[in-house]
């Protein structure tokens, strides 16, 4: 019989809702009747909450998903014939089915080159930025008009202040707007120890899809417009892509609950302890390789492949991320707001039986 663990390392969005948001979800359910469609307290506190975390007068909407999110605000940075830089693991493109073209009307991607398995793979540079912008600027291949950066990335790595700044300064120089996947913006955060401001509009940042649906919110995310310019008509835009919430208040009072008394932090600080805990119990284990240290809340690292055969064997759940190298299988290791020490402590057990079997 396999047995069964009551948590995971499959995702961060695998766990559930965190108590400061239920609480505050019930508070707003128990409140009595709101407008709806966003005419609401909750709502108008989320949006404060989010202005004054940022310190700025910004636009902030909220959608149900991170796809969402990054489809419809890189479809306000591109025109149709126009093209998003990334890196070849970013989540718009490799995770999100091409939104950002559905809902940009034909947008097309441009990955930048490089091995998505080196250390810094999932994180671009400001050369890599430049070749793929300036690849092609004749009018038979899509013109870029926008970057797309994934803070922390899709490999649990975190871009310092200065390498956003780096990358932000050219997309200004070839005339590229800027925009932020924030998926995983709270844990970035904590591991660079510095405000929100620092690490978007002061570094350059024009729009940020804010996630909050990984740190413990039910679902729902934000997109934050630091240039307003960029968020004209963001509402219809959002609308017609059955975006916007009806009942609005149910999406916004777990972000109140979570962004006031700062829960939003503690709770990433924890997932990223863990994930330093999981991989400081794992590293030296014969046949173990980790890609790197953890910057944020995810592990990852090549397995043996009778390890992750056993590891399967005994329950455990998680997903291969990177290609196989050594005939070892690349594999990510997820850590959530609720992450107990004792989970990654029986999962680190089982991986030495295993490793040493
Ligand atoms: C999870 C995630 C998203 C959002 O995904 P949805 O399933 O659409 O909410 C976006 N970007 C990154 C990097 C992610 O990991």
């Amino acid at each position: 019989m396999t047995p069964q663990h009551p948590q995971q390392f499959g995702s961060d969005n695998w766990a559930g809702t965190a108590p400061e948001a239920l609480a505050a979800l019930i508070d707003a359910s128990r409140a009595g009747h709101a407008p709806a469609y966003g005419g609401d307290a909750w709502t108008q506190r989320a949006c404060d909450a989010i202005r004054s975390l940022f310190d700025r007068e910004v636009e902030v909407y909220f959608v149900f998903n991170g796809t969402a999110a990054n489809a419809l605000s890189l479809a306000a940075l591109c025109r149709p014939y126009e093209a998003v830089v990334c890196t070849p693991l970013a989540h718009i493109a490799v995770d999100e089915c091409n939104a950002v073209g559905f809902f940009g009307h034909g947008i097309a991607l441009l990955p930048t080159a490089g091995d998505p398995a080196a250390p810094s793979g999932a994180k671009m540079t400001p050369t890599a930025l430049r070749a793929a912008a300036t690849a092609r600027t004749d009018l038979h291949a899509p013109r870029a008009a926008a970057v797309s950066l994934t803070q922390s990335t899709e490999l649990g790595s975190v871009y310092s202040l200065e390498e956003l700044q780096a990358l932000t300064a050219t997309a200004r120089e070839l005339g590229l707007k800027v925009h932020m996947d924030g998926a995983r913006f709270a844990n970035a955060l904590v591991a660079l120890g510095c405000t929100p401001a620092a690490m978007t509009w002061q570094a350059g940042i024009d729009v940020l899809s804010f996630g909050m649906t990984k740190n413990g919110a039910p679902a729902g995310e934000a997109v934050v417009f630091f240039d307003r310019a960029l968020a004209e008509a963001f509402e219809w835009r959002a609308k017609q892509a059955g975006q916007l919430a009806s009942k609005m208040r149910m999406v916004t009072a777990p972000w109140v609950g979570l962004l006031e008394g700062g829960a939003w932090l503690r709770h990433a600080a924890h997932a990223n302890a863990m994930a330093t805990r999981l991989a400081d119990a794992i590293a030296a284990l014969p046949g173990v390789d980790l890609l790197q240290r953890p910057q944020s809340d995810g592990v990852f690292a090549w397995l043996p492949r009778p390890a992750v055969e056993s590891l399967h064997e005994r329950g455990w759940l998680f997903h291969e991320m990177l290609p196989p190298r050594e005939g070892k299988m690349g594999c990510r290791l997820m850590c959530a707001w609720d992450t107990q020490a004792e989970t990654v402590d029986a999962f680190a057990a089982d991986l030495a039986t295993a490793c040493r079997a």
